[in-house]
């Protein structure tokens, strides 16, 4: 490599041990890179995907089907491909769901210009046509998008259940798509101006194992998995007087280290009072305010939970900060920073249970809003997986609730978009006309996965949804269970809107920016690169690597 700067460019110094990749050798070495993480996920796509088993290097285990988890636990060591696993991130967080399409179109779109590329085409062209594709690509989902009633519980139980399909949540999916469904309406709020907006900030998720995934329940209020600090304390309040503290119950320590040095049995035990005092002052304080419930996010000392016992008061301490804070909204309460300022207005009233079996506090507000999904599953795998197929669920459906569109999936809105932007690439002149043809093949990557993943045959099944829609079948899609062409919206399989254009966005941007890319310069080795643990990367690190990879795709 060094011998190629030392002529052209005597002016670059660099270690000997840099390396210097360019042009063509450049692309085809990104390409092969972000291909082979659009491969890793490309077999989960789906309700038919497989699961993946991940292990990280301290042996522990993630089984899951999540593409952005699969990515991210994966460990990528390589530029490239830490660039496509940004696409499944922003996906992720814009979207909620989409993570697998975004990422295995991402890797066919540079699949597709690899093919380009070698036809002599330049990357600028096909990075417009691309950009051009993208916009109208986007343009058509609006248009093949249906407006729908968002109060109409029905059709979004169905985008949730299109959304669980192939994850842990399957099985159960009529109760979790309905528990989903009422979460979401718990924390939708109508807008001056008529527009729903769903507040995820209170909802939360917990998770329990040791009972079934059927035994998943939708609570009122927050549940707080913690015991009182004292034996003696009520486990049960049902008019409950509630403070949240987020300092701590114990003896405050000098600002300055101060030695005290106990000289007499008597100058001890004064010293020994003064702290009893302060205690006693502290639980006095909470009792004045009318308080019966304390949650601290702080400590609570031994003698002060002895006082507080006595009391009557039950206290919890080392809460999450995360659980006070949502305790402030399902109570309507404000958190006590200082015992001094404390009154009666900073708590609030509700109602605290405990299940035995459970071993949690439920706690419910009477005038706060707020409301908990109680997950439950036989081991941390199981409620894993269900987390994030929830999640995913629960993001899908608030953005359907703002959003108000929704699309037939199973492959439909992929072959309907392709099918026009091939109209549309009779408009577009020059080269770049090609490459918009590319990404309308990019996009039919959806279909072929989808029945490839379910056992049908890939290319009929792509014949005949295209005939589909020759035909005006907008809404034509696979059903995997059935092999059947037919109306997806009708049958049910939904997806938002948004989160699809949001897919051809970042897979278009992704596939972009590595194109762009003509000068790999690397500090150190570019064939180390790869991480060791990974069999599968690491031929991708080293440039000799670079012809097993077409094998693979
Ligand atoms: P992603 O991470 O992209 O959301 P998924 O594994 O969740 O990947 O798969 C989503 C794809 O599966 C979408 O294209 C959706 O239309 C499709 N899909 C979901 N349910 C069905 C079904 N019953 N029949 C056909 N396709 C389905
Ligand atoms: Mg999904």
């Amino acid at each position: 490599m060094s011998q190629r700067m030392r002529g052209s460019q005597p002016l670059i110094v660099m270690s000997e041990d840099a390396q210097q990749v360019k042009d063509r050798d450049a692309q085809e070495y990104n390409i092969a890179a972000a291909r082979a993480v659009a491969e890793a996920v490309r077999s989960t796509l789906g309700p038919k995907g497989m699961d993946k088993m991940l292990v990280d290097s301290m042996g522990s285990v993630t089984v899951t089907n999540d593409g952005v988890t699969i990515l991210t636990e994966m460990d990528i060591d390589n530029p490239t491909a830490e660039m496509i696993v940004e696409v499944a991130e922003t996906q992720e967080d814009e979207a909620g769901d989409g993570t697998t399409t975004a990422v295995a179109v991402t890797g066919e779109l540079l699949k597709n210009a690899q093919d380009l590329l070698e036809q002599d085409i330049h990357p600028t062209a096909i990075i417009k046509g691309y950009h051009l594709a993208s916009e109208r690509a986007r343009q058509e989902v609006d248009d093949i998008a249906e407006e729908i009633d968002t109060s109409d519980e029905e059709i979004l139980r169905r985008i949730a259940e299109t959304s669980m399909t192939g994850k842990g949540s399957e099985f159960n999916k009529g109760l979790f798509s309905e528990l989903v469904v009422d979460a979401i309406g718990h924390v939708t709020v109508e807008t001056d101006e008529g527009d729903d907006i769903v507040d995820l900030e209170f909802l939360k998720i917990e998770t329990q194992t040791g009972q079934s995934t059927e035994q998943s329940e939708l609570l009122a209020g927050a549940v707080i998995d913690k015991d009182p600090v004292h034996d003696d304390m009520p486990r049960i309040v049902e008019d409950a007087k509630i403070m949240l503290i987020n300092e701590s119950i114990e003896v405050e320590e000098a600002d300055v280290d101060t030695e005290v040095s106990v000289s007499d049995p008597e100058q001890l035990q004064k010293f020994l009072d003064q702290e009893e005092d302060q205690l006693r002052r502290k639980v006095e304080q909470i009792k004045d305010t009318g308080a019966n419930v304390v949650f601290c996010q702080k400590g609570i000392d031994d003698l002060a939970q002895h006082f507080l016992a006595r009391e009557g008061i039950l206290a919890v301490r080392r809460t999450k900060k995360s659980d006070v804070e949502f305790l402030k909204e399902v109570l309507g309460a404000r958190i006590v920073s200082d015992l001094d300022d404390a009154s009666a207005d900073d708590l609030g009233s509700g109602s605290i249970t405990r299940d035995i079996s459970d071993d949690m506090f439920y706690v419910e507000g009477e005038n706060g809003h707020g409301v908990t999904l109680l997950l439950r599953g036989s081991t941390d795998h199981v409620v894993d997986e269900l987390e994030r197929s929830i999640n995913d669920a629960l993001d899908v459906v608030a953005q359907t609730v703002s959003d108000g569109r929704a699309l037939p999936g199973g492959g439909a809105v992929e072959t309907e978009v392709a099918r026009r932007l091939r109209d549309y690439a009779d408009s577009v002149s020059g080269r770049e006309q090609l490459a918009v043809e590319s990404f309308a093949d990019s996009l039919e990557l959806v279909p072929r996965v989808l029945a490839e993943n379910g056992g049908l045959d890939s290319i009929d099944t792509l014949v005949d949804l295209r005939a589909a829609h020759e035909d005006g079948q907008v809404r034509a899609g696979l059903n995997v269970h059935t092999g059947d062409i037919e109306d997806t919206f009708e049958s049910g399989v939904i997806e938002p809107a948004h989160a699809k254009e949001q897919a051809i966005a970042s897979a278009t941007e992704a596939a972009n920016l590595v194109l762009k890319i003509d000068d790999i310069i690397a500090a150190g080795d570019l064939s180390t690169g790869g991480d060791d643990d990974m069999d599968d990367m690491g031929g991708m690190g080293g440039m000799g690597g670079m012809g097993g990879m077409g094998g693979m795709m």
